[in-house]
């Protein structure tokens, strides 16, 4: 969580530059924001305040390098003390992630002037404490105090860091991503490719236990433990400035929803070889898990269906949060299949870190290629659904499930037939999706707008797609929903219906209908998603019929009215209260 960004170029607006870079990071958190500046007599100012930074302007002195948070609280209350910078003497520094032993330091340091309850000031206090005893300060000295402490810091970090009277800026990493684009006299490092794409597309991705000497164009790489300088491939992205901007579209996520219009066909633009590389992978095992969290989980749980019907395998799906409890059973012969949107996700990676110890085989679907997931695995599938900006997950799901399809039909050695399917799929979204479609579910997402509680049904792949959509509705538009399988309805949940109460019934199939019947019976408002209209709908949102793919239809017009319900309460659907994107402490 949290976005970092720094700049080290020759021209003076790099306060400016950080701030812009910023603004297209925010969807990693928007608590507070903050920019620290180097100014032309080698002074640093530290500019902060709480609340978004989407609509901060604000005017910097001039200076060539500036180094940037944009805050998703950890540790500490949303105050403009907590926001990042955090200065202590010469020292200012940013930071990604959880300083987990920091209690431990701030005693030991024993200093009363921190001004924050953050775990991250006290970073800045440790390096500040052993640079002061240096008999001089230069780059080599700050690079050797960074390595000192970094050795002591439990947890996860990106951090950034200027000192006084040392230029350029360092960073360095454990767990939490950091990016570096290559201008021609300028470098960026950030926590995402889209703070600088506008600039570059040329760019080093930071492993683990590394760190990176920035100055104008002069870039040094090293080991964060030995100090050895490292050797790094430059990478092109592919990742077009115009995908990562919203351009027309009033939010995010409905430019997201409607970017579905080719995002599914993209992603099942896979060649066979890799395909069937990582059917392999799966084939020479004994017993699979599907590890991931939130909307990522349930696309894992919808592919377990897709696994049992298509290739009649068997894959566990586990919370990655949970997964602890089931570790004793990963060895030599175990696939992990890890489903994330950023490739980033702290529970997720944990748990691969440990499984690859334990000798299992690592598949992982991300979006972002080269992301820690994606580095860490034996086989990487990308998603290709371009960056997704908006807190609430969208495209990234349905990419997930449709790659996740096709992997199943090359597992069951049928990709073709797959393909075909998806193809048909795609081109059915496609369809569907207009500005008329939209303004029918807005119409239905004003008739129930004023509930408090709405509730999802479905059957076999879209019971996970009734999790998955209170998931959306929630995270959005703060109404409390609530998925079930529709047959566990008379088990106890069917007691919280009353009369009015909306209830979205995913599918048309017999079984289900019944069970909606039980739910109108009792009073409920029922909205139907199915290929056919049925009796007992008040409501109906027409999907195309996608043969066992139904789950990727099924999901879009939820994502629609997930969205006008947000903003028919007046909510920043982009921006939900306590959320963040690419969730990368645990
Ligand atoms: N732990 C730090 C804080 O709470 C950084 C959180 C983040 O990653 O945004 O300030």
């Amino acid at each position: 969580m949290c976005g970092i960004f720094a700049v080290s170029g020759q021209e003076k607006n790099a306060g400016s530059v950080v701030l812009r870079g910023l603004k297209k990071l925010e969807y990693r958190g928007y608590d507070s924001w903050g920019v620290a500046i180097r100014n032309l007599s080698g002074g640093i100012e530290v500019d902060k305040e709480v609340g978004k930074i989407s609509s901060v302007q604000h005017k910097f002195g001039s200076a060539k390098e500036a180094i940037g948070h944009t805050r998703w609280a950890t540790h500490g209350g949303v105050t403009k003390k907590n926001a990042h910078p955090h200065k202590v003497g010469g020292v200012t520094i940013v930071h990604n992630g959880i300083f987990e032993n920091y209690q431990v330091w701030k005693k030991k340091l024993n200093k009363n002037s921190f001004q924050s309850e953050t775990d991250t000031e006290i970073i800045a206090g440790m390096l500040e404490t052993s640079l002061v005893k240096k008999k001089e300060i230069t780059k080599k000295e700050v690079a050797e105090c960074i390595r000192e402490v970094c050795a002591e810091i439990q947890g996860r970090f990106g951090i950034l860091v200027m000192v006084e009277g040392v230029s350029g800026i360092f960073a360095a990493r454990r767990g939490s991503p950091l990016i570096l684009g290559r201008g021609k006299k300028e470098t960026y490092i950030a926590s995402d490719i889209p703070a600088f794409l506008e600039k570059t597309n040329t760019v080093n991705y930071l492993d683990d236990d590394e760190m990176v000497y920035i100055q104008e164009g002069k870039v040094e790489f090293s080991n964060l433990k030995t100090g050895a300088l490292v050797k790094k491939r430059d990478i092109k992205v592919s990742w077009k400035t115009e995908e990562a901007e919203k351009g027309e579209w009033p939010h995010f996520m409905i430019k997201e929803i409607f970017d579905q219009k080719d995002t599914i066909a993209r992603a099942i633009n896979h060649d066979d070889k890799l395909l069937n590389k990582a059917a392999k992978l799966l084939q020479s095992a004994n017993g699979a898990y599907f590890v991931a969290c939130g909307t990522a989980h349930k696309v894992a749980m919808a592919a377990e269906y897709f696994f049992t019907e298509i290739s009649g395998r068997k894959i566990n799906v586990v919370p990655a949060s949970e997964m602890t409890s089931f570790e004793k059973f990963v060895n030599k012969k175990t696939a992990i299949i890890a489903v994330s949107q950023s490739g980033e996700t702290a529970d997720v990676l944990e748990i691969l870190e440990r499984g690859k110890k334990r000798g299992a085989k690592i598949l992982a679907l991300t979006n972002v290629e080269s992301s820690s997931i994606a580095r860490l695995a034996h086989v990487h599938l990308p998603i290709k659904a371009g960056p997704e900006k908006a807190v609430a997950s969208t495209k990234a799901a349905t990419s997930q499930m449709a790659l996740l399809f096709l992997l199943a039909f090359a597992d069951s050695g049928q990709i073709n037939f797959g393909r075909f399917i998806l193809r048909s799929t795609a081109e059915s979204i496609n369809d569907l999706i207009n500005p008329r479609y939209e303004e029918r579910i807005r119409r239905v997402a004003k008739k129930i707008v004023k509930h408090p509680n709405l509730f999802i049904i479905g059957r076999k792949s879209l019971y996970p797609m009734a999790l998955e959509s209170a998931i959306k509705i929630q995270e959005v538009s703060y109404i409390h929903a609530q998925g079930f399988a529709a047959g566990e309805l008379k088990h106890g949940p069917i007691a919280l219906i009353e009369k009015g109460t909306p209830c979205l019934v995913l599918g048309g199939g017999q079984e289900t209908v019944s069970n909606a019947t039980e739910l109108k019976a009792r009073g409920a408002f029922i909205i139907g998603i199915s290929p056919n209209r049925q009796d007992v709908f008040d409501e109906w949102l027409k999907v195309p019929d996608c043969n066992g793919a139904q789950a990727i239809a099924t999901i879009i017009p939820v994502q629609i009215l997930a969205y006008h319900l947000a903003v028919l309460r007046g909510l920043d659907p982009d921006m939900p209260r306590n959320l963040a994107k690419s969730v990368t402490v645990k």
